[in-house]
């Protein structure tokens, strides 16, 4: 009998024995294929030799010692790369455990700036419906999935959401794609005017919505204009980069393609590539220096914070991201997925939208393509797409998601960015499969 509380708590999953490249195996020797990383974490497939001697490595000299009292030379470096790799003004790195973390001290920093900075009254998080933003209680209440928020929603602080930039949903006939953009965006700004731009602490988004939406990129202009509205009103704009971040819409960061930098920036998943937990908060010399020369502590921490270990793996996933080369795949290899998935599905009677960015893509699956009716979230069928996509050998990440408040259905693929081309007929063969068998 197993004692481990698995994510479902009626089903235990196959028990994983070992990686190679893009595909894990179960003991019984099944491969499967890693089309989602398993929630865009794994960039790197699962046996990538310079990350694991890095890893090794560090463990040797030393495997962890608290920030307390040191710092590390993994942690430094990993700091300084990261840096030097972010367009922007973005100069410090805080270095966590993962995901979550890193959006309970963005939240968390944003506010003890706005204090320093003598404006105590800004406190007011707006954020967007569609969104996740991680599952501790602060990151939770930022985000505007319903289904995930419910159970929780009367310990949940309160937070302010507004329209998703999501125009295969939201774009009225006869609006530009750019003028659809500008209408959610300026929603900040009524919401601010609403709240009073004196009370309003921080906007945050994902730039590509991942796990709520199926990985939605924002129309063109949208986050200029996010960017605009937030200057205008001191706001600080803090953008959720835990899954779209590190290479995996074509550029580092995910930003990079709206032309703006963010105040406060989060990535996590790819930053370690699955090899060891990490996530990161990136912020501005303004915010440090803020602090610094104020009460000069982050009341703030985690015992694991720049953990040397994971902070070496890190390193070495973007070293091999960036100067061995391997982000450069993400573009190409991404487009020729995206091509390949529209000629299978996309006249496909239940796939109404194939979107995404690099190796982040999304499908979302209609009753009707016509009115883009959801499926009756009773059915389920983002569950049985995925339990039928890993009968036939594909790891891939549907979600129920949320459609105007209802679930929805959609089909993440995120697959490591070291795939070649042989592996695209695979994804789409075994996505047919499962979908045959799995729609009404
Ligand atoms: N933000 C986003 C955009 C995410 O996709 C996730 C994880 N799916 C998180 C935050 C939370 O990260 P973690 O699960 O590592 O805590």
């Amino acid at each position: 009998m197993s004692h481990v509380f698995p994510r479902h708590s009626r089903k235990t999953p196959p028990k994983v024995s070992h990686g190679d490249g893009p595909f894990l195996f179960d003991q019984s020797g099944k491969a499967y294929f890693d089309g989602s990383g398993g929630a865009a974490v794994s960039c790197l497939g699962h046996s990538d030799p310079a990350v694991i001697q890095a890893i090794k490595d560090q463990i040797d000299a030393v495997a962890f010692a608290h920030t307390g009292f040191f710092t590390s030379e993994p942690a430094e470096t990993l700091s300084e790369a990261l840096v030097k790799a972010a367009p922007g003004n973005l100069d410090r790195v805080y270095l966590v455990s993962g995901g979550s973390e890193a959006m309970e001290s963005a939240l968390k920093l944003a506010r003890q700036y706005a204090i320093e900075k003598g404006e105590p009254a800004r406190r007011h998080i707006i954020a967007r419906r569609q969104s996740y933003h991680g599952n501790t209680l602060g990151a939770l209440a930022t985000g505007g999935n319903m289904w995930r928020r419910e159970p929780f929603a009367p310990m949940l602080m309160d937070t302010h959401h507004i329209a998703p930039c999501y125009a295969y949903r939201g774009q009225q006939d006869g609006e530009t794609e750019f003028d659809y953009g500008q209408r959610v965006a300026n929603e900040l700004e009524t919401k601010i005017a609403e709240l009073g731009a004196e009370n309003v602490l921080a906007f945050v988004a994902e730039p590509v919505v991942g796990a709520t939406s199926g990985a939605v990129p924002p129309v063109e202009g949208y986050f200029k204009r996010i960017r605009e509205i937030c200057d205008t009103h001191g706001v600080l704009l803090i953008l959720d980069e835990v899954m779209c971040g590190m290479g995996r819409t074509g550029s580092l960061f995910a930003y990079e393609q709206e032309g703006i930098t963010p105040d406060i920036c989060a990535v996590a998943k790819g930053l370690g590539a699955g090899y060891q937990p990490i996530g990161a908060m990136l912020c501005t010399a303004e915010i440090f220096d803020t602090i610094r020369d104020g009460s000069g502590f982050f009341q703030h921490g985690h015992t694991y914070n720049g953990h040397p270990t994971a902070a070496a793996a890190a390193l070495a996933v973007l070293n091999r991201l960036t100067t061995d080369g391997v982000a450069q795949n993400v573009a190409p290899m991404g487009a020729k997925l995206r091509t390949a998935l529209k000629d299978r599905f996309g006249q496909h009677a239940h796939i109404g939208d194939i979107r995404g960015r690099g190796l982040f893509i999304g499908l979302e699956m209609v009753a009707d393509r016509e009115t883009k009716t959801p499926f009756d979230p009773a059915l389920q069928l983002h569950a049985k797409v995925k339990a039928a996509a890993f009968d036939a050998g594909l790891i891939c990440y549907p979600m129920g998601g949320t459609v105007d408040g209802k679930q929805g259905n959609h089909i993440l693929l995120a697959p490591p960015f070291i795939m070649e081309d042989a592996h695209i007929s695979l994804i789409v063969d075994a996505l047919d499969a499962a979908l045959t068998e799995s729609l009404p």
